[in-house]
């Protein structure tokens, strides 16, 4: 016989328990096993007033943050509609299905205020990594650390050139970000959690953003420039856990600069690091002529040799007083003699245009070589491979929690988004690396 539900939903009363319905393997059941809000009331106690109405709860704030983040609900407002009617993320902040869901505006007061105040995002990031630690995830043997570039909140067509003068004495002065960013540099001092716009380097930036100058105008290879912060993780390899994160920003030629010959020179002879980075081949070349890297070196002699067995030189006869040769760019320019080129077999492969073959070596390319001959070993292998772990968690930050674009603006702002994405991170890991699979209890208990 066919069923048919009366379609009643006037009960007034139910039997009920929040917790019958939230699957076993519900991500959210794992995230609450490992967190622990425990020392969050005691931290934040201090900037509460002991008389008045009572607050909303810090926790209930902190856990629903943490929904936003895991689960890629970037907009508070959003994340107070949607807390309201799901079960689960109801469950996870210990609401009751009648409890009032705190306002989105509650977020943006507390976060101006004592969130920032206390720090208790730092404090919320630093309890989930202590419990990574407890739970065996962080090995404290090898790191890695990585930067990505996030995009502000900004529209690319609102900065100006960075050569002009602003007058912030127009209209309602300087916004929170202009003035956080003020302080910063008047500040100078060593805040850690803080981005450190005095730390800027010496070069005038192209372009300023009047409403976030601390976000900088910046580039990915090939792609079009935009404003945008830096987000910077230091992993444990072990289990790729967060250790520590930091916003700055996003200053793409410092990260150039630390792979050039001069900083690979700096880290070899002074530092005697072995730096496991990849060599910018620029004397490659497409158009089928030969390539430097087809010209051997030979130290001893202080010359090139040609494919064809000849000699590319830096000078040609011996100066009574002696010269360097070295150009401003660092580099000595050796050349063949125009005598073994001319009429040879091998001349439209090597310089069809021109009447010698030229390549300037750098003065620090006998440092490129070392790295050169560190990217052939396993360790370098090993260690491109752990970068990935970081790499990994930067495309997951990015597409599975949608931090692509920052929300908050200003260096606070930055370095709140950063450090919960952080936190929300390091708890999903937890949660998918120790907590059993729902077909493994069903196996345990059959
Ligand atoms: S063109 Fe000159 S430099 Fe080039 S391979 Fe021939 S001899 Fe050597």
């Amino acid at each position: 016989m066919m069923g048919q539900r009366s379609g009643d939903q006037d009960r007034l009363f139910y039997t009920f328990n929040l917790d019958d319905h939230i699957p076993k393997d519900h991500l959210l059941r794992g995230i609450n096993h490992f967190f622990d809000a425990g020392d969050l009331r005691k931290h934040m106690a201090p900037f509460y007033s002991h008389t008045g109405r009572p607050s909303i709860d810090p926790e209930l704030m902190i856990r629903m943050l943490i929904i936003g983040y895991c689960f890629g609900i970037r907009s508070e407002r959003r994340l107070c509609e949607e807390v309201h009617p799901n079960l689960a993320y109801r469950w996870f902040c210990r609401l009751g299905l009648d409890d009032a869901v705190p306002d989105h505006s509650t977020f943006s007061k507390n976060r101006h205020g004592r969130f920032r105040d206390s720090d208790m995002l730092r404090h919320v990031f630093e309890s989930v990594l202590r419990r990574c630690m407890k739970e065996g995830l962080v090995g404290g043997e090898g790191f890695a650390i990585d930067a990505s570039v996030i995009k502000a909140d900004a529209n690319r067509t609102r900065g100006i050139a960075g050569t002009e003068t602003i007058d912030r004495s127009r209209g309602e002065g300087p916004s929170r970000a202009v003035r956080e960013y003020l302080a910063t540099l008047d500040e100078n001092d060593d805040d850690a959690h803080a981005v450190d716009a005095s730390q800027e380097p010496a070069t005038q930036p192209k372009n300023i953003l009047l409403t976030d100058p601390a976000a900088r105008w910046t580039a990915a290879p090939g792609g079009p420039a935009f404003y945008a912060y830096s987000t910077n993780y230091l992993i444990d390899l072990h289990a790729g856990i967060i250790v520590d994160v930091e916003a700055t920003p996003a200053y793409r030629t410092q990260e150039v600069n630390s792979t050039t010959a001069s900083m690979l020179a700096w880290m070899i002879n002074d530092k005697a690091i072995e730096p496991q980075v990849p060599v910018w081949e620029k004397g490659a070349r497409s158009d089928e002529t030969f390539s430097n890297s087809e010209f051997q070196w030979l130290e001893q002699s202080n010359k090139y040799r040609c494919p064809a067995g000849h000699a590319l030189r830096s000078e040609r006869r011996p100066f009574k007083s002696p010269r360097t040769h070295i150009t401003k760019a660092n580099t000595v320019v050796y050349r063949s003699n125009q005598l073994d080129c001319t009429g040879r077999v091998l001349k439209n492969q090597c310089c069809p245009n021109t009447p010698i073959r030229k390549i300037a070596r750098s003065v620090y390319e006998s440092a490129r070589d070392k790295v050169r001959a560190i990217a052939k070993t396993p360790a370098y292998r090993q260690s491109r491979k752990d970068r990935k772990k970081v790499e990994i968690l930067f495309a997951h930050l990015k597409r599975v929690m949608k931090l692509d674009r920052l929300r908050l603006r200003g260096p606070s702002g930055a370095h709140d988004e950063f450090l919960l994405a952080a936190t929300a991170q390091n708890l999903r890991r937890m949660a998918k690396w120790l907590m059993p699979k729902q077909e493994e209890v069903k196996n345990a208990s059959a």
